[in-house]
């Protein structure tokens, strides 16, 4: 077994002296060279080949993650955009020639550069702890800042392990910060050019307002109640495999996942038992005995599910079986018809699948927008016609149509919320252009001045006319 550092909050008087240090180094402009930036994600790409180990254990400790799981979604996904960035970054930071300028002002030369916002702070979420702190850090070093990391307290493993690795790059320009609320608090109070942050909608609200008040740009990655629609026409079989796929995995920590789905009821018998079909191919022996089925982080989450499970109205088709001292718990099932339910009407973050029998596509709709109308994701079953209707009446950060949250796993795909579930975005291109400043110059010739001579006062009617 890999042998994991100990979890260790940052003395809250030491912050300041760090954020310090860090803006200091943007300051000396030493993140600005393109060789830099490309050295430091290939030094990232080290670090996370050489403890690949500590990764996988860190998250099977934190979460009951299978190694195979840690491997696809955090380890190579992350390895594999420090390759895939640090070889677009010349093409990124280019400058931009501006479309339909007029002649005149084709004489300046006018174009975008693309200049590091300066000094970030990145707040993580414990779900998906290395890929959602290392994703925003590797958009934040290839567009040339410096940068702090806060990961969550809540997988302290992945975090002493997030600090391991960051510590093999240019310490004066990028360094963790351990902690939780006070930390994270005495971190917002220091000057920042750019806070990225993922996590919860009420966090989101609290750094929003702190980003106001020094008018700091931001990202907000947050979560949403994200309707699966399934309509009579849909492939049920398929349905089943691709949702209960989308609630399994990390035992349905992942923002993307689908919290509710409204499904025609003239299909609910057939989806349910292909659901209870599913369940027994992805784990014969049953979940928990599963090495490839995941736990709930903490008691705080596991209590939070349970009571959600304890005050629904619903009806269970399949599983309910809970155990406190493992923190399992295995898919549920449960058949609801309230909108008021509170498995419907929050948020789940848990292997919980709600379903909402519906007596059409448009009622489907209509309950899918009252529930959450900017919810993170949408995932729609059903014919050409229905999909396509579910999208243009519908509002969501990204869709995925025939399958739960794939679009969140395409590389170059922008990803982000709206409204309630986040703004702005990242991934590939979109991570680099989260700190970024496009700024606009010009360069004015000193021969063109007597062109330019009518701007001069003192001005006349002569000079108007001419
Ligand atoms: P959380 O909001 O509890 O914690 C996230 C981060 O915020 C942690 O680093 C934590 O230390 C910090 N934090 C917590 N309370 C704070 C406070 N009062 N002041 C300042 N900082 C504070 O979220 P979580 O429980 O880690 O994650 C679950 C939520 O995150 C779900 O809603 C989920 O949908 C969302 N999420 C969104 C994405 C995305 O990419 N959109 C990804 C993962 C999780």
């Amino acid at each position: 077994m890999a042998e994991l550092p100990t979890f260790e909050h940052t003395p809250v008087d030491d912050i300041p002296a760090i954020a310090a240090r860090v803006r200091s180094s943007f300051l000396s402009h030493k993140t600005r060279p393109l060789e830099f930036r490309i050295q430091q994600l290939r030094k990232l790409y080290w670090a996370l080949k050489d403890n690949e180990a500590l990764v996988t254990e860190a998250c099977k400790r934190d979460l009951g993650k299978s190694s195979f799981e840690t491997y696809l979604v955090e380890i190579s996904w992350c390895m594999n955009d420090c390759v895939w960035m640090a070889n677009n970054i010349p093409r990124f930071a280019k400058d931009e020639k501006p479309a339909d300028i007029a002649l005149s002002n084709q004489l300046m030369g006018p174009r975008i550069r693309k200049d590091p916002l300066g000094t970030a702070l990145i707040i993580g979420a414990y779900n998906v702890p290395f890929r959602l702190s290392l994703g925003p850090l590797i958009g934040a070093i290839a567009a040339g800042c410096t940068a702090i990391l806060k990961p969550s307290e809540s997988a302290p493993h992945a975090a002493v392990v997030l600090a391991k690795i960051v510590a093999e790059l240019d310490p004066s320009c990028y360094t963790v910060v351990q902690g939780a609320i006070p930390e994270t608090t005495t971190l917002l109070d220091q000057k920042w050019d750019k806070i990225f942050y993922t996590g919860s909608e009420t966090v989101g609200v609290i750094i929003a307002k702190k980003a106001a008040q020094t008018l700091t740009p931001l990202t907000l990655e947050l979560g949403g109640k994200n309707p699966a629609i399934i309509t009579r026409n849909a492939n049920i079989t398929l349905a089943a495999r691709r949702l209960l796929w989308a609630k399994t995995l990390n035992a349905g920590q992942i923002c993307l996942s689908q919290n509710c789905t409204f499904i025609d009821r003239e299909v609910v018998p057939a989806f349910i038992q292909e659901l209870k079909n599913t369940l027994n191919e992805f784990y014969p022996g049953g979940a928990r005995q599963s090495p490839d089925y995941g736990r709930i982080v903490n008691q705080k989450q596991f209590q939070r599910l349970k009571q959600m499970l304890d005050t629904s109205s619903g009806k269970i088709v399949v599983g309910g079986t809970m155990d406190e001292s493992d923190l399992f718990i295995e898919p549920t099932v449960v058949e609801v018809n309230d909108i008021n339910d509170s498995l419907v009407s929050n948020e789940s973050f848990g292997p919980l699948l709600p379903i909402f029998p519906v007596t059409d596509l448009d009622e489907a709709i209509k309950i899918a927008n009252e529930v959450d109308d900017t919810p993170l994701g949408t995932y729609a079953f059903g014919n050409k016609k229905e999909m396509e209707q579910i999208l243009s009446q519908t509002r969501s950060g990204g869709a995925s149509l025939n399958d739960g949250f794939f679009h969140g796993s395409v590389p170059n795909l922008p990803f982000g919320g709206i409204g309630s579930s986040g703004q702005g975005a990242y991934h590939g291109k979109a991570s680099f252009e989260a700190f970024t400043h496009r700024r606009s110059i010009t360069t004015t010739p000193a021969w063109i001045d007597r062109m330019l001579d009518v701007r001069y006062p003192p001005y006349s009617l002569k000079k108007k006319q001419k």
